[in-house]
């Protein structure tokens, strides 16, 4: 199908929410990427799952985001449709100790849920930026404890377009990375067990773990979070200050003068800048302390020439 009628063909699917040429730059926490060819905000798991099997019937890619916290796109911009999950997929509900929220809702909208309702466990996740489907996608962590410790299941959509419903066992969750994430399904909504706890302290531990946040990170700077995941046995931004790279710069692109862990966008970074940066702190790294660090953002979009090493997987 030509990108003309196929482009029409979404209109009417889409019920006229979907826009062309969308520049990702606009849905990234960087604020950098190229245009997506066709953009839809979703409505409703129903719709994603008519659009998945509408892509998968006329062999047109499908790329999902959540809030952007943790991407880099392509300078090139993404072939095909890009969908969001974003606040109309976002109802949070409590059922005594399980929380069950769509895949849109902030973490920041979990944790106030998990306060107003004296639930303890989710206090780690309260300042992470992302939604609860990239995090459980990511199995994003903090301060020793991952959504691995408080996800019992989620609803998802199979790469066949199938929906089902996974238990914790089926997800997989490791570290920084899920069955979700090597299957390329989308989770539509997740439940989470946590456990009773005292509102008071669960409201200090948030304040304090946010606080130690707001010290450390560059959270005033457009970023995606911690560049590299964590080599076995050391912090990657140490190595990476150790190495002297602090402050380094590649045209717009920094590493954090404030955490070495991060790189920013100090002001009209193209995601060609940070991929040079990121390169050259990988090589840096290696030839220091023969370690390769793994890239924990993910890249997204059309290929980009690049000296970065990525992993087979
Ligand atoms: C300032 C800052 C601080 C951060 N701190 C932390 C931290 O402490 N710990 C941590 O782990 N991360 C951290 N991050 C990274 C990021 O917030 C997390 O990885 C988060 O879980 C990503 O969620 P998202 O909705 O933004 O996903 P996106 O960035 O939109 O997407 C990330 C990946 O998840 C996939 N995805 C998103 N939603 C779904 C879904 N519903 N179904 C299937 N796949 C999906 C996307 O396809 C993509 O591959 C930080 C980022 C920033 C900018």
């Amino acid at each position: 199908m030509d990108l003309k009628s196929w482009k029409k063909q979404l209109q009417q699917l889409a019920l006229n929410h979907v826009e062309f040429n969308v520049p990702m730059s606009e849905y990234t926490y960087f604020k950098i990427g190229g245009n997506a060819d066709a953009f839809i905000i979703l409505k409703s798991a129903s719709e994603l799952k008519k659009i998945k099997k509408w892509s998968l019937k006329h062999k047109i890619p499908l790329t999902l985001i959540g809030n952007g916290t943790n991407l880099l796109v392509s300078d090139k911009g993404i072939r095909g449709i890009v969908v969001k999950i974003d606040c109309d997929m976002s109802e949070v509900k409590v059922n005594d100790n399980l929380i069950v929220a769509e895949a849109g809702a902030l973490l920041s909208k979990v944790a106030q849920t998990a306060l107003d309702h004296s639930l303890t466990g989710f206090e780690f996740a309260s300042g992470i930026p992302g939604s609860i489907g990239g995090a459980v996608y990511m199995n994003a962590g903090a301060y020793d404890e991952e959504m691995k410790n408080i996800v019992s299941k989620a609803s998802v959509i199979t790469v066949d377009g199938n929906l089902e419903e996974w238990d914790k066992e089926r997800l997989s969750l490791n570290y920084r990375s899920s069955a979700v994430a090597k299957e390329r399904a989308i989770i539509t909504c997740v439940e989470l067990s946590l456990q009773k706890g005292n509102q008071q302290s669960i409201e200090a531990k948030m304040n304090k773990l946010n606080r130690w946040r707001r010290e450390r990170q560059p959270l005033a700077m457009p970023s995606a979070g911690s560049t590299f995941k964590r080599p076995p046995d050391i912090a990657g931004s140490y190595l990476i200050d150790q190495a002297g790279l602090k402050g380094y710069t590649i045209g717009g692109a920094q590493v954090s003068t404030k955490h070495a862990g991060f790189i920013v966008n100090a002001g009209g970074a193209t995601a060609q800048d940070v991929l040079d940066l990121m390169a050259y702190v990988q090589k840096t790294v290696y030839s220091k302390y023969n370690i390769l660090l793994e890239p924990e953002v993910r890249l997204i979009g059309e290929k980009m020439d690049t000296d970065l090493v990525l992993p087979e997987h």
